[in-house]
């Protein structure tokens, strides 16, 4: 049985971050993080298509918590205690330069998640956290005031632990043992799947677009940039939506319809008119030919046929059902989703650890003492940008700061 101070049980992002804050705040500790794993971080590696998106540039802590249809009410708190700026200091005190992209992620300028892990590393190392790979947890319990760990390769115990262990059902069935209840996990961060003649061609294109789901029961709409892909739409606009639906959108087997207006700002009534307008100031000229509104062209091209409105046809030629046609494949344009594929970049698991039973000031259980959550074992999920990452370390600081505490 090996003993140590504040065991962290998982490898990853929250892992890491606990454990080398918590040294950082009080050298004298005895730290261990056990990783189930050949290599830790290997998330952390993939993520943000290997360049590691470490935060977003959302400085107000009211605004980042937004971001978070899962937890939004229970991290503002937090943040004011650790957000995105924060980890921008952390990791560029610690020789890490970042960089802010237009869309406001934040990456390591090296544009390589290797960087941030070699950081934490070499921060491990120098402050003598101990790091047991290939340890699977299989079961911990209080026993005696101490935390009894048993893994694939020995016991262990301490006065504190920290669960990081993600989305990680065995975890959570364990924790569920402890009297913890864990909202069953569905995924998040998704694009829709689907198969429509006006989108078949055009895989690559990008338009700002607003996007809303065809329903009575679930009022969930999004703006944002839309992209057509081979599978079907995906973008900032559509994985928003994947977000905040993730549980109806489940409930519905990922079978449902959307409603998707091209022209964000623009009603159904001032499409129309601006039609009309067309039709008198631009008479002559082909429909098809001319793609209005600033509309990709062949996007412009697919919606004016599904309008049922042949090439050739002047804009004068135009009828008032052709009119009411095309402003409705602008404006409100249904479409079919058939289920649902994975977002590379970036995908998380909606689900966890229920939020009531957290204390927010130090991400400890409130249901057993010096027990602490952090990461994505907990009910929490962003939109994609960073949002997820800045969970973990967030977590990850305010936990270690209760936990080094004597
Ligand atoms: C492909 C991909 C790309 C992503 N890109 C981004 C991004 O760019 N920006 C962003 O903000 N978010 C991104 N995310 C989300 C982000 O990676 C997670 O939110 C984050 O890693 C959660 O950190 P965590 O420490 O809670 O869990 P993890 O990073 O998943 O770490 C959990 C660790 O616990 C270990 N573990 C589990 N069970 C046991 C056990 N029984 N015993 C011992 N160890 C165990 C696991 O092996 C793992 O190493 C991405 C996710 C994916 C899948």
């Amino acid at each position: 049985m090996q003993h140590f101070d504040i065991i962290i049980i998982g490898g990853g992002a929250a892992g890491f971050f606990t454990a080398i804050n918590a040294a950082e705040n009080n050298p004298g500790l005895k730290i261990a993080i056990l990783e189930r794993g050949k290599e830790v971080l290997t998330k952390l590696k993939i993520s943000g298509g290997g360049r590691c998106n470490v935060t977003h540039a959302e400085f107000v802590p009211k605004e980042l918590s937004l971001n978070y249809p899962r937890g939004e009410k229970e991290l503002l708190g937090p943040f004011h205690g650790f957000m995105t700026g924060d980890t921008m200091e952390w990791f560029q005190k610690r020789g890490i330069e970042l960089k802010i992209e237009e869309d406001g992620r934040i990456f390591p300028v090296s544009d390589d998640s290797q960087s941030i892990i070699n950081c934490f590393l070499r921060e491990t190392e120098s402050r003598k956290i101990q790091v047991f790979k290939s340890h699977v947890v299989q079961n911990f319990q209080k026993k005696e005031g101490l935390w009894d760990i048993k893994t694939s390769k020995g016991d262990f115990s301490a006065e504190k632990i920290m669960l990081a262990t993600g989305s990680n059902p065995k975890m959570w069935n364990l924790l569920k043992k402890l009297g913890h209840e864990i909202i069953e996990p569905v995924p998040s961060l998704f694009t829709f799947n689907i198969q429509d003649e006006r989108i078949k061609d055009l895989p690559g294109i990008a338009t700002e677009a607003e996007v809303k789901i065809k329903s009575k029961k679930i009022n969930l709409e999004s703006k944002g940039p839309l992209l057509i892909t081979h599978w079907g739409m995906s973008g900032p606009g559509i994985l928003k939506l994947s977000a905040w639906g993730a549980r109806d959108l489940e409930k519905l087997n990922y079978q449902f319809e959307i409603l998707v207006n091209w022209l964000p700002g623009f009603n159904l009534e001032e499409v129309l008119t601006a039609l009309k307008d067309f039709k008198s100031s631009l008479a002559k000229q082909q429909v098809v030919k001319n793609a209005k509104f600033d509309l990709p062209k062949r996007l412009w091209k697919n919606l004016v046929l599904a309008s049922k409105i042949e090439e050739g046809t002047t804009w004068a030629d135009l009828n008032k059902h052709q009119l009411q046609n095309l402003s409705n494949q602008l404006a409100r344009a249904v479409f079919k989703v058939n289920g649902k594929s994975t977002f590379k970049e970036e995908f998380v698991t909606a689900g966890g650890v229920n939020l009531k039973e957290v204390d927010f000031k130090t991400f400890e259980s409130k249901l057993h003492k010096n027990l602490f959550l952090a990461g994505e074992v907990l009910n929490i999920d962003a939109i994609t940008g960073g949002f997820n990452f800045q969970n973990a370390w967030t977590g990850g600081f305010l936990a270690a700061k209760a936990m080094s505490k004597d």
